[in-house]
């Protein structure tokens, strides 16, 4: 078994490289990616510590915005992008760079924001309960250790999801320009969970999956513990027609997501061979 989505302490997951990488020796995986939010320094972290039992392969969860000519706002879209055989080019990690310091400005302006409405809180505080990649989810984490909110749900609903007061845009790439850096940067794009995707109908999601797949996405995660089996089969089947190939992990976050364990999305290794063509 194999885990392809998982994410540590430098971003938003509760074990740090070396954890996660003895919790998937201990899970008995035979490989495992770490795909942070936007930086590679879990993995690099974990790369550096040498080779165990488990091979460890280079990933990352881009955060995009989905450039669709009728709406004014896409979609938030998570793409996952690998670098099996080679490493990212400096070119792709300036790119990132740029990505966290528009994020940094992002979480100026929303701690701001926070406080016109009322909440005492710093950037600094919030920056303190991250690593590399400071987002909404620390921010939440503070609203509750302050005793604004009672969860993490709270904060969301209350104050940071897109659609409550707190919330603050940042520039994000579309998900079409991020899939030609992937590709470019000679990496694998993957649509991650696209069954968060939100479409009206199954119909509907496979159009804009195909429509990314013209735009250059590489591959689909067909296997998630957000998908059960039926939409696991479907992203399969749908993989197929389009000629990609698919990925898949747990997306393991430790203790943010209690109910989901290292190796929970039952990622056959023919997937990793596939991709490692
Ligand atoms: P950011 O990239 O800082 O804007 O934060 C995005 C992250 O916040 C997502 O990857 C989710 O983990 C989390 N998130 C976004 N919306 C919600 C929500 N409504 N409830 C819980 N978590 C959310
Ligand atoms: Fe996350
Ligand atoms: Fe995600
Ligand atoms: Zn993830």
């Amino acid at each position: 078994m194999i885990d392809l989505h998982t994410h540590t302490t430098e971003s938003d997951g509760t074990f740090t490289p070396e954890e996660l990488l003895s919790a998937a020796e201990e899970a008995g995986l035979a490989a495992l990616a770490i795909t942070d939010h936007d930086t590679f320094r879990g993995y690099d972290a974990a790369a550096a510590m040498g080779a165990g039992a488990v091979r460890l392969y280079c990933g990352i969860e881009l955060s995009t915005r989905l450039h669709e000519p009728s709406l004014a706002n896409g979609k938030s879209v998570h793409l996952l992008a690998y670098f099996l055989e080679q490493p990212a080019p400096p070119e792709f990690r300036d790119w990132l760079d740029d990505l966290n310091a528009s994020r940094r400005d992002r979480n100026r302006r929303m701690a701001a924001r926070l406080r016109e409405l009322g909440l005492e809180l710093t950037l600094e505080e919030a920056e303190a309960l991250g690593k590399s990649v400071t987002g909404r989810p620390h921010f939440a984490r503070l609203l509750v250790t302050k005793g604004y909110v009672r969860s993490i749900r709270e904060a969301f609903d209350l104050y940071l999801d897109e659609s409550a007061k707190g919330y603050v845009a940042r520039d994000e790439p579309t998900t079409q320009e991020a899939i030609r850096r992937v590709v470019d940067a000679g990496g694998i794009a993957s649509l991650a969970h696209p069954v968060r995707l939100g479409r009206r109908d199954l119909a509907d999601e496979q159009q804009l999956i195909a429509s990314l797949v013209d735009s250059g996405l590489t591959a689909i995660e067909a296997y998630h513990t957000d998908h059960n089996e039926e939409r696991v089969a479907f992203y399969l089947d749908l993989a197929n027609q389009l000629g990609v190939p698919v990925t898949g992990g747990s997306d393991f976050h430790g203790a943010h997501k209690p109910g989901v364990a290292l190796g929970d999305a039952r990622v056959p290794d023919e997937v990793l061979a596939r991709l490692l063509g």
